[in-house]
């Protein structure tokens, strides 16, 4: 019997199970795949290492919220990670010409300010407000014993209505919002936190991780199993067990029970409810509202490997945007031809390749055809419309890095589908519930549910990407620990 049964091994999965395990509860992480790390995993075409989600992440330098979280998950030093460009991190292409983000908030404000002296006022307030957003999760809220300082009024105000009002130059508003496929950037539904909050922990300090995103969940993995936890892959959560109103463990793969006093689970919570067994405790209109609530759209990926004197490493991203709006640029490729794309490279030290990543949004109705599909079987018209995306996105990225259409030793890609079967997120969605600003209660998913004893965790609940996935995981063990306890703890490492 185990206290704590956690479902899925992405990085909110594995970061509850060392929590919890460090504090000594009986953990065991159950993962669909044959591989842990979901978003983490890496994957091998040819002896390549290629990633499947995380490019780059946040305020993970030595004083910063992340660092913080992973000297207390015991990985800090276990991470091979390279800091980015500190001069410009990301680049944002927009009506031929380049902007920079500079990392440190001081920088980045007065880099775009030698571009935009006119805003000078207007980028210290906007400048001020991401810092400020920073500041709620910072290491001193900690020691004070908040995992976060617990204001929801950025969650209800708009994006890009904020942009707009603080800043004149239009020029400028779009290059604020230059890196928007980070949070599938939205008009009408992106909330300000998560502009500031993704946006702000890359200015503070961004890095890649070194020879693949999957050394990160191979290191928490070891540390749960080095506090007396286990980690299984190829177990499948296909139910959970309910007993009078309280859940009494899971059924793997449709035949094996396994119980636990506890329940975390790290997948979308309508999938999780989906699993749990008929009670009167869940009402039907609960189920349709959580399945009622919209995903983010899902993203396109194109991997591309050159050999390394082909195509050098470069050691920033580049947003590249072909109109003269960046918000309809993301939307109108998400709904029909790639008119914008995200480019990042991978930090490889071991390879005698260099992979180029390209990413871009594609909206579900683009994928409907093949819903009903599985990986490998989705038939000659799949085939073709990844090769067209492929292609077009391939075109415009090398309108600006015209070394890209030569020398490309292998190419794969991932469409939404391929994310939806390898870690299970309903329609392939990329950053799970979208949070709406117009109904913050409604969309911002709580980390307990209706069954006193399962808990959610991970990209749907609060803020989706590493660092919010991480902030989430603390705040569900919070559950079992106390959040004064918790936050102390890891303020104090
Ligand atoms: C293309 C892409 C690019 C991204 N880029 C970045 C980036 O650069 N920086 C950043 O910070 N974030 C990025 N993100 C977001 C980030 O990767 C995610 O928010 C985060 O990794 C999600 O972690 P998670 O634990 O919530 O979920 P996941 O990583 O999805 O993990 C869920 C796990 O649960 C398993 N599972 C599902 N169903 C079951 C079941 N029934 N039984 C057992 N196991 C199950 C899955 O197989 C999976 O392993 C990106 C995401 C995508 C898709």
């Amino acid at each position: 019997m185990y206290d704590v049964i956690i479902t899925g091994s992405g990085l909110g999965g594995l970061e509850c199970g060392v929590i919890l395990s460090k504090e000594g509860y009986k953990v065991c992480v159950l993962e669909k795949h044959h591989i842990i790390g979901g978003c983490l995993q890496s994957f091998k075409r040819n002896g390549i290492i290629f990633d499947t989600g995380i490019h780059y992440v946040g305020s993970l330098s030595e004083g910063q919220i992340f660092n913080q979280y992973n000297k207390y998950l015991g990985i800090a030093d276990k991470l091979h990670l390279k800091k980015m460009d500190e001069d410009g991190f990301d680049v944002i292409h927009f009506e031929g010409q380049q902007y920079v983000y500079a990392m440190g908030i001081d920088k980045f404000q007065n880099t775009l300010q030698e571009r935009f002296p006119n805003e000078k006022d207007n980028l210290r307030k906007y400048c001020g407000m991401l810092a400020d957003t920073g500041q709620s999760i910072s290491i001193e809220n900690l020691r004070k014993g908040f995992l976060s300082s617990g204001d929801l009024t950025l969650f209800s105000l708009s994006a890009y209505e904020t942009i707009a009002n603080t800043i004149k130059d239009r020029t400028l508003q779009n290059i604020l919002a230059g890196t928007l496929g980070l949070y599938a950037g939205d008009k009408c539904s992106t909330n300000l936190y998560h502009h500031a909050m993704v946006h702000y922990s890359n200015i503070e300090g961004a890095y890649r991780l070194v020879n693949g995103t999957q050394q990160w969940a191979d290191v928490l993995a070891d540390q749960i199993r080095r506090n007396g936890g286990e980690v299984f892959t190829d177990s499948e959560v296909t139910g959970i067990k309910i007993k009078d109103g309280i859940a009494t463990g899971v059924v793997i793969n449709g035949n094996e029970e396994i119980n636990s006093k506890y329940i975390i689970s790290s997948i979308h919570p309508a999938t999780t409810f989906d699993l749990v067994e008929k009670n009167p405790f869940i009402k039907k209109a609960y189920l349709t509202r959580l399945h009622s609530l919209s995903n983010s759209c899902g993203m396109f990926t194109v991997y591309l490997a050159y050999k390394k004197e082909n195509f050098p490493y470069i050691n920033k991203n580049h947003n590249i945007y072909t109109t003269n709006n960046i918000w309809d640029n993301f939307k109108q490729t998400c709904d029909g031809k790639v008119a914008s794309v995200f480019m990042s490279m991978q930090a490889m030290e071991n390879s005698q390749y260099n992979i180029v990543t390209l990413l871009f949004p594609v909206s579900f109705a683009q994928m409907e055809k093949w819903t009903d599909t599985k990986s490998g079987h989705r038939g000659n018209d799949y085939i073709e419309f990844k090769e067209r995306k492929k292609n077009e996105a391939l075109n415009l990225a090398a309108q600006f890095f015209p070394a890209l259409a030569h020398n490309i030793e292998y190419c794969y890609t991932a469409s939404p589908l391929t994310y939806r079967d390898y870690t299970g997120v309903p329609d392939g969605s990329a950053y799970g519930i979208v949070k709406d600003y117009h109904f913050p209660i409604a969309t911002l998913m709580r980390v307990k549910t209706r069954i006193a004893n399962l808990f959610l965790t991970g990209q749907n609940v609060n803020v989706h990407g590493a660092l919010g996935v991480t902030l989430t995981a603390a705040h569900t063990c919070a559950e079992f620990l106390g959040k004064e306890y918790l936050a102390k703890k890891v303020g104090s490492i």
